[in-house]
């Protein structure tokens, strides 16, 4: 097992080493480049013990990416902004008034919540708390999203300073050393990063043997963060993606009704790039795609016209699933999938 091989030089460096060996909610931090122990160096920065790579904290928040091959770059962040200024945390709505309510209004529209009751990362997290006691938890890409209680560890990352963020990191080189969870929580990840294959194989690396991982991914969505939008994934292709896991429970997250009214609103928005049309094709969209993505729930036929979906999974003992077996799985009877997690 993977596991089981720890790198001699990692271990030494690290009881060689007079500073301290960094660490985040009781999980270790790793080199993004090399993956070996990461050690405080004064309140500013971390450094490698093995390739001296040193990577500032901003604010208190580590930003560990491998520079050289990441989609984001760190000195991006030591001004505290992050990639293109993007950040999660909404300025002040300095306006007031009908306009103060107007805006409200969208944003709650806009607010693309599930009308399908599905499991959550706290189901997932759940599950995985009744078969190991006090889980290590890493939440990717987790926003302003707060996963577990206090005593959990979960260890929230992301692209962007956010909240609840503890720590900047990119899913194709996850700072942590191997086998340091026992679930890793994916929402809303895998269509923004540029190798989804990599990045679920690190997600499998830093699991410990029979780890979880929950994911949930759109299939059909026009494009959401620009740039940073680079795949989708049908149902077979979402399940190949995790074929090193064993399917413990999957389904439709956001159904037929929320395609429809997505693309109802792209066809809007696709009549005219001025400014003014399309913020009139914003809200017109918006105010389409709320009541069809109430519809979900009623259909329950939705896999092949899905709009996002859903993956619970088990790290499996044995080699991942072939292609061969894999496509033996596709069964058009999917249509939502579960609606809860079995017992654990
Ligand atoms: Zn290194």
């Amino acid at each position: 097992m993977e596991c089981d091989v720890v790198a001699p030089e990692t271990t030494m460096d690290r009881q060689e080493s007079a500073a301290p060996p960094a660490r985040l909610r009781g999980v270790a931090l790793a080199c993004p480049v090399d993956r070996a122990a990461l050690v405080e160096e004064g309140p500013d920065r971390l450094r490698c013990s093995a390739c001296a790579a040193v990577f500032p904290r901003v604010n208190g928040i580590p930003v560990l990416i491998n520079d050289a091959n990441s989609a984001f770059a760190v000195a991006d962040y030591v001004g505290g902004q992050g990639y293109g200024g993007a950040s999660y945390g909404r300025a002040a709505d300095r306006t007031s008034g009908l306009r103060r309510l107007g805006r409200r209004i969208v944003r709650r529209l806009a607010d693309v919540q599930s009308s399908i009751a599905y499991p959550g990362p706290e189901d997932a997290l759940a599950h995985v708390r009744a078969k190991t006691s006090s889980p290590a938890v890493l939440v990717i890409g987790s926003g302003g999203c707060r996963l577990g209680s206090a005593e959990d560890h979960v260890v929230h990352t992301d692209v962007a300073f956010a909240a609840e963020v503890d720590a900047i990191a990119d899913a194709h080189d996850l700072p942590f050393e191997s086998c340091s969870f026992d679930l890793v929580v994916a929402v809303a990840v895998f269509e923004h990063v540029a190798d989804p294959a990599r990045c679920a194989a690190e997600v499998v690396r830093v699991l410990r043997p029979g780890g979880y991982v929950y994911a949930v991914t759109p299939f059909l969505q026009p494009v959401h963060m620009g740039a940073y939008d680079f795949t989708r994934f049908t149902p077979i292709g979402h399940r190949r993606l995790f074929r090193a896991f064993d399917e413990v429970a999957a389904g439709v997250a956001m159904g037929a009704g929320s395609t429809l009214g997505a693309g109802f609103a792209g066809f809007l928005r696709a009549i005219s790039a001025a400014g003014a049309w399309q913020r009139v094709a914003g809200l017109a969209g918006m105010l389409a795609a709320a009541p069809l993505r109430l519809l979900d729930r009623f259909l329950p036929n939705s896999a092949d016209f899905a709009s996002g979906l859903w993956f619970f999974g088990r790290l499996r003992d044995d080699p991942p699933v072939s292609d061969r077996e894999l496509v033996t799985t596709y069964h058009a009877s999917f249509g939502r999938g579960a609606r809860k997690l079995p017992p654990p």
